[in-house]
């Protein structure tokens, strides 16, 4: 796979630029630490709270530091986005914030909270058939027919150096650490968490973590050649990405040192200990970096560890198949 030539790929100082955009409008959100947590694992762990970012996502950074940047013409004419939900509710209230409107390209089986939440910050919703459409052609489509701007969920230099800003403030925040646990789907969080760990603690390894069921990324970054997975099943909605893409890549495999996988009961018998041990709502996708720092399978003993929590969109209806499946 190669790069578009036209397009090049962000680096911290657009890391920096996103953050001097989001100030005052996305939170900086809180850093936490476990005492269960450092004696379960020997570490220093410090956890990202991005589950209590502004629509409960890191991808609110991507998003508003993306639509902050459009031309006056695009935005009066508006964006168009394709996304499992949380990309979608971040689209929809940049643009709330922002006055651009918006049209979510959403699958007919993303969980209903997702839906409700994009619909309740004014974002125009269009459902497909995730086994019979194809969205990247719908939200193509939809730019085309009505002149808006396709943004979309991770394949973005503004998005991706958006998301870098989360780990810029953990480890402002905590000093240098030794390694840093990254939720992946597309990989535009781990892509900027890698261009801001790489410049500001130079010797941190950035492990990014899949769901086992769609390790597409993982096998890329072994192989070097990019893999794909189709509608994989894992309570991780937010990692069911098809592949990485033509930007995140390339900066994966750059930046980052490892690759790590976490299986559905793993995953969220993870996500309930944080519930329970650290009172943080994580949705499963947003427990994946915790899943492997946790698991005991990269040594992580005596290091400081930074930890994502990318988000804490859950729809309690679905906590009583979690428990059943755990
Ligand atoms: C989107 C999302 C991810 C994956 O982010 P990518 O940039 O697609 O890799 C991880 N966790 C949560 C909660 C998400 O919403």
């Amino acid at each position: 796979m190669t790069t578009p030539t036209s397009v090049t790929l962000p680096t911290f100082s657009d890391v920096e630029s996103a953050a001097r955009q989001i100030a005052g409008v996305a939170h900086r959100t809180p850093v936490a630490a476990s005492r269960s947590v450092n004696t379960r694992t020997g570490a220093d762990v410090f956890f990202k709270c991005e589950n209590l970012q502004r629509a409960g996502a890191f991808k609110f950074r991507g998003a508003y530091n993306a639509l902050s940047r459009l031309t006056a013409d695009e935005r009066r004419r508006g964006v168009v986005t394709f996304s499992s939900g949380n990309h979608a509710q971040a689209i929809a209230l940049a643009g709330q914030i922002l006055g651009v409107p918006r049209v979510v390209v959403m699958p007919s089986d993303a969980p209903a909270v997702k839906q409700i939440a994009t619909e309740g910050y004014g974002g125009e919703i269009v459902l497909y058939d995730r086994d019979r459409e194809v969205r990247e052609a719908i939200g193509a489509r939809l730019a085309e027919e009505r002149g808006l701007t396709l943004i979309p969920p991770y394949d973005h230099p503004q998005i991706i150096a958006g998301q870098g800003t989360a780990a810029r403030e953990l480890i402002e925040e905590v000093g240098a650490i030794d390694f840093l646990f990254v939720p992946c789907g597309g990989g535009g969080l781990l892509s900027g968490s890698a261009i801001a760990a790489q410049a500001m603690a130079p010797g941190c390894k950035v492990i990014g973590v899949e769901p086992a069921a769609a390790d597409d990324a993982t096998r890329s970054f072994r192989t070097k050649q990019l893999h794909t997975v189709q509608n994989p099943k894992t309570v991780a909605d937010g990692a069911r990405t098809p592949s990485l893409g033509s930007l995140t890549f390339p900066l994966v495999l750059q930046y980052v040192s490892d690759m790590a996988t976490v299986d559905d009961p793993t995953l969220l018998r993870t996500m309930f200990y944080l519930w329970e041990r650290l009172k943080l709502v994580v949705e499963p996708t947003g427990a994946l970096g915790a899943a492997a720092a946790l698991a005991g399978t990269t040594p992580i003993r005596g290091a400081r560890v930074g930890v994502v929590l990318s988000g804490g969109n859950v729809d309690l209806l679905q906590v009583s198949e979690w428990l059943a499946f755990r």
